[in-house]
């Protein structure tokens, strides 16, 4: 369904972490929009805090302080089986190194965020079926890890992110173990997720080229959002 995604806004966002006796502030102050429906690429240098970011959009950890509402809820005011509940049903994940089980085929790798759901083991089989499908996979779903290239580990990992069909999307910098053809696969494919199923995309990566499949660029420079970039998506 496009245009069915929320809104994530992040205001006033921060984030620091205890190194023994010191603080270390990882994002300041950050505030943006993502819009429904976007495919946004996070760029910036090593320890500029981007994973930290994505992850806050995530759900996967916590800010210090600021709001991230995402279709008007607050995220940082659920407790903790509150917010788990909001990522199992709101957002797919898609790692660098695809963290998929290795002992487990393509197959049961993709249903495995189905278990945690009321479905029965086989409309669990057909969604993930499905989702290896969209992702061009249909052939290989028999095959364990080690008997996939980079570039179809990832996209098993793309179709273990949306098997639950959530409305948005996050990578950490998901072609970055992968050759440029590989990678333009992976992106074409996220690209196309995007525009068909209206996935709101959140993408860290440090390939200029790999942001080109973005519609917008945000870069971040210790901690703090940089201004939009004009010279790349004018
Ligand atoms: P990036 O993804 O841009 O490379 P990160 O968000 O991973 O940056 O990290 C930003 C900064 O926060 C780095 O200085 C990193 O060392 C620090 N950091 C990240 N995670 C932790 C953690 N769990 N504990 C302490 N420091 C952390
Ligand atoms: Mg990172």
């Amino acid at each position: 369904m496009p245009g069915s995604s929320p809104p994530i806004e992040l205001r006033g966002v921060s984030k620091s972490y205890v190194r023994g006796h010191q603080v270390v502030p990882v994002l300041t102050d950050i505030s943006f929009t993502i819009e429904p429906g976007e495919f946004l690429a996070l760029m910036g240098p090593s320890g500029s805090g981007k994973s930290t970011l994505l992850n806050l959009v995530a759900g996967i950890d916590r800010a210090d302080s600021g709001s991230i509402l995402v279709g008007g809820t607050d995220i940082t005011l659920l407790d903790d089986s509150d917010l788990a509940r909001w990522r199992s049903r709101s957002v797919g994940f898609v790692f660098q190194f695809y963290n998929l089980i290795p002992v487990l085929t393509a197959l049961e790798n993709v249903e495995l965020p189905l278990l945690l759901t009321p479905l029965s083991p086989r409309l669990r089989r057909e969604h993930a079926r499905a989702a290896l499908s969209l992702v061009g996979l249909a052939e290989r779903m028999d095959h364990r890890p080690g008997e996939l290239s980079g570039g179809q580990q990832q996209r098993t990992a793309i179709a273990r992110a949306l098997v639950a069909d959530p409305d948005i999307l996050v990578a950490d910098e998901p072609t970055g173990d992968l050759d440029r053809r590989s990678a333009e696969e992976v992106l074409g494919l996220m690209a196309g997720l995007n525009e068909s199923m209206g996935k709101t995309i959140v993408m860290v990566t440090h390939d200029p080229k790999a942001a080109e499949h973005a519609h917008r660029v945000r870069s971040l420079e210790k901690g703090v959002l940089a201004d939009a970039d004009p010279a790349l998506h004018p």
